[in-house]
C-alpha cells in the first residue's frame, strides 16, 4: 500500500508518463516540531528518484531548510537532510521533486505538534511491575484480522510455531484484568509488520519499521491501546530491534547500497558470544563475526555504521516514542549491533527524553559482563552505552538453580545472595529489570518440575528484592510449556483468550483451584508492592543464608519490609536474633500473603519451600 499523498503538478499528459517518479516511500512518514535536535533525514524511495532535484515549498516552508541531499549507489533512493528551525510551526510543507527545472511530483510532509509534556515523560521505573505479553498468544479480540489477503502466513492454532491470531484488540479487552492483577507496565514483543512465510508470529523479523502488522491491528489501534493504558495509570514499553530485520523486508529486493547490511561471501552466523564485545583480549575475527554475523538466515544483519541506516533507526525509535506515547523501550539483542551506534542512540534518546527508560537485552551470564552495558559503567575501555537499564540475566540463572539445588556451601539459596553481593559491578543496580522467565527461556515452572511452591518463591523474590520486576504473561495462571518443549509452546495461548475456548482463565470461575491460588498470590503481592515504596526504592540489607534460610530487609522513611525464605523441605522455627541490627527497631508485623499479624518477631516459623513477607511495625 502506498501511504503517500501524491501530487502531480504542472504536467502535460505526455510528460506525466515519461517523467513521473513513482515515489513509493518517504520515511519517517511525518515528523514533529520542537525537538532539541533540529536535524531530520528523510529516506525517499522511488524509481530513479536520485535524478530529481529536491526543494521545499509552501506556506510552512519558512524555517525548514534542505541542508544536504545524499545519493547512494542505488538511484532509487535519496537521503534528504532537513533542518527544522526552532521557529517552525506545526503544519504541512511540500517536498518538490523536479526534472529539467519542472516540478514533476510533490509530497506533502507534515510536521505535527508534540504533545504537552512529551519531552518530560517519565519512563518505567522501580514503581513498576512489567507484564510481558507475546501479542499473538494472549487473546484474539478480532478474528477478522487473523488472515489478511496477500500476507504470507496464515493462522493455524494447531501448530506451536504458526500464527494463532492474538492481537492488540485482545490485549485492549483485558486491560482491566491486568490492572486488577496489579501490574503497571506492559511490554509487548514487537508489533511491527512481519510479512514472513514462517515464524512471523514472534515479531522479530520486521518487514516495515513504520507499520503495525495488520494481523495485530493498525497504528491507530496501537495508539488507542497506549491511551487506554495511560488512562489506567499504566505504562507502555515497546520492543525495538536494531540488529536485524526480516528477510522479506521491502528493502531486501532493492537495497540502497551493498553496505546497508553486513554481508558475507556466504551465509555466516553470529557467534552469539555476547561477551566478546567487552572482552579486553578479543580477537578481531571473533568481534567481527559476533557483530556482523547474521542472527539467522531469515534475519539480515543491519549495518548500523552506515550513516543513513544509523539515522533511520534512531529516528524510527524517536518516531514511535512520540507517535505512540511510549514510556520505555526494550531493545532486543542489544549487544549485537555496533556499540558505537547504540551509544549514540542512547544519547539521542536521553537528550530528547531525559527521564525516559530503556532496557537492553544484554544476555550474558555474569554481573560484570552485563554491567559493561549499563549507562555510566566504569569500563576499562572508556565505553559508556548511555543505556539506563539492562536485563538481569545472571539473577535469572541464579533463580533457576536456587530452589532446586541441594543446599551447600555455594549452592541453593546462597545463589541469590551471591548474585546480589556482586551489585557493586553495576552503576545503578536498582534499575536492572529482574525476571524469572521470558519468551526466550523455559517457563520458570518447567525448570522447577512444576513445583508451584518454587514459582511462588521466585515471584516473591523478584517482587521484593531490588530492581524492576518483569513477569511473563500467564505466570499467574500457571502456564507451562508442557511436553512439546520449544519456543512455540513457551509462548502458549492463554485459555479463554480465543472465541470458543473451553474455559476462560481470565475469570476466577474459569480457573482451576491451583490457578486461582497462584493468581491470588500474585494479586496480593503485586498490589502490596504497588503501594509500598520501601519495596520499590528502599534500601536493601541481606544476611548471609544459614541452613537454607535467607532473610533480607527493604526499608525507607515510610516503611520497612522483612522477607524470609525457607529453602528446606521441612518447616523451620528460626531465632531472629541474628537480624537484630535491623529488627530491634520493630515490635510486630503483618505477614502479607497470609494476612496474619505477628506479635513476636523474635521467633518465626516458616513452612518448607516458602516465604514470609512481613510488613514491620514499630
Ligand atoms: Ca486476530
Amino acid at each position: 500500500m502506498k501511504r503517500l499523498i501524491f501530487f502531480l503538478l504542472f504536467l502535460t499528459p505526455a510528460c506525466m508518463f515519461a517523467d513521473q517518479p513513482a515515489i513509493e516511500r518517504v520515511e519517517p512518514p511525518f515528523w514533529w516540531t520542537g525537538f532539541r535536535n533540529p536535524a531530520l533525514q528523510l529516506m525517499i524511495y522511488g524509481k530513479d528518484i536520485a535524478s530529481k532535484e529536491i526543494s521545499v515549498a509552501g506556506s510552512q516552508q519558512e524555517g525548514v531548510v534542505v541542508t544536504a541531499v545524499h545519493k547512494v549507489s542505488n538511484p532509487n533512493y535519496l537521503f534528504v537532510d532537513l533542518k527544522i528551525g526552532a521557529s517552525v510551526k506545526p503544519g504541512v510543507f511540500s517536498l518538490n521533486f523536479s526534472a529539467n527545472k519542472k516540478v514533476v511530483a510533490s509530497y506533502l510532509y507534515e510536521l505535527k505538534a508534540r504533545k504537552k509534556g512529551s519531552a518530560q515523560r517519565k519512563g518505567f521505573n522501580n514503581s513498576d511491575a512489567i507484564y510481558l505479553i507475546m501479542p499473538d498468544r494472549f487473546a484474539n479480540g478480532d478474528t477478522a484480522n487473523d488472515y489478511i489477503a496477500g500476507m504470507k502466513e496464515k493462522v493455524d492454532r494447531s501448530k506451536p510455531d504458526s500464527r494463532h491470531g492474538g492481537d492488540i484488540k485482545g490485549i485492549a479487552n483485558h486491560l482491566d484484568y491486568l490492572k486488577e492483577l496489579g501490574v503497571t507496565a506492559l511490554w509487548m514483543t514487537p508489533l511491527l509488520e512481519n510479512d514472513q512465510p514462517k515464524y512471523s508470529y514472534h515479531g522479530y523479523s520486521c518487514t516495515d519499521y513504520y507499520k503495525v502488522d495488520p494481523r495485530f491491528g493498525t497504528n491507530a489501534d496501537y495508539l488507542k491501546l497506549s491511551d487506554a493504558l495511560h488512562q489506567r495509570g499504566m505504562k507502555l514499553i515497546a520492543d525495538q530491534v536494531f540488529n536485524h530485520c526480516g528477510s522479506e523486508h521491502w528493502w531486501m529486493k532493492d537495497l540502497p547500497s551493498a553496505d546497508w547490511l553486513n554481508q558475507w561471501p556466504e551465509f555466516t552466523r553470529s557467534t552469539y558470544r555476547a561477551g566478546s564485545v567487552s572482552d579486553p583480549y578479543v580477537a578481531t575475527i571473533d568481534s567481527n563475526q559476533f557483530s556482523r554475523g547474521w542472527f539467522d538466515k531469515t534475519m539480515p544483519d543491519l549495518n548500523q555504521r552506515n550513516p543513513y541506516m544509523k539515522n533511520y533507526l534512531i529516528q524510527n525509535s524517536i518516531w514511535w516514542v512520540e507517535y505512540a506515547g511510549l514510556d520505555g523501550i526494550r531493545q532486543d539483542t542489544y549487544s549485537y549491533p555496533f556499540k558505537d551506534m547504540m551509544q549514540e542512540w542512547g544519547k539521542r534518546m536521553l537528550e530528547e527524553y531525559p527521564d525516559f527508560n530503556i532496557v537492553g537485552e544484554c544476555w550474558m551470564d555474569y554481573p560484570a559482563t552485563v554491567a559493561y552495558w549499563q549507562k555510566d559503567s566504569k569500563n576499562l575501555d572508556g565505553f559508556n552505552s548511555n543505556l539506563p537499564s539492562v536485563m538481569d540475566f545472571p539473577l535469572h540463572d541464579a533463580l533457576i538453580k536456587a530452589f532446586i539445588e541441594k543446599e551447600g556451601w555455594n549452592t541453593g539459596i546462597l545463589r541469590l545472595y551471591e548474585i546480589l553481593s556482586q551489585d557493586f559491578s553495576y552503576p545503578a543496580p536498582g534499575n536492572l529489570v529482574t525476571f524469572a522467565d521470558n519468551h526466550d527461556v523455559n517457563r520458570f515452572l518447567d525448570t522447577q518440575n512444576d513445583d508451584i511452591r518454587k514459582l511462588k518463591m521466585a515471584m516473591a523474590f523478584i517482587l521484593t528484592t531490588r530492581g524492576i520486576p518483569q513477569i511473563f504473561y500467564g505466570t499467574e495462571l500457571l502456564l507451562t510449556t508442557g511436553v512439546d518443549k520449544g519456543h512455540g509452546t513457551i509462548r502458549r495461548d492463554v485459555p479463554g483468550g480465543w472465541p470458543g475456548d473451553k474455559r476462560n482463565a481470565f475469570f476466577s470461575a474459569g480457573r482451576t483451584v491451583a490457578e486461582n491460588d497462584m493468581y491470588n498470590f500474585m494479586h496480593k503481592l503485586l498490589n502490596y508492592r504497588r503501594s509500598n515504596t520501601a519495596l520499590q526504592t528502599g534500601k536493601l540489607v541481606h544476611f548471609i543464608p544459614v541452613d537454607g534460610i535467607y532473610a533480607y530487609f527493604r526499608y525507607n522513611s515510610s516503611g520497612s519490609v522483612m522477607v524470609v525464605m525457607n529453602n528446606n523441605e521441612e518447616l523451620k522455627a528460626i531465632d531472629t536474633g541474628r537480624y537484630r541490627e535491623v529488627l530491634e527497631k520493630f515490635k510486630s508485623g503483618r505477614e502479607i500473603i497470609s494476612s496474619t499479624d505477628i506479635k513476636d518477631l523474635s521467633k518465626l516459623t516458616i513452612p518448607g519451600k516458602s516465604v514470609l513477607i512481613i510488613d514491620l511495625k514499630k
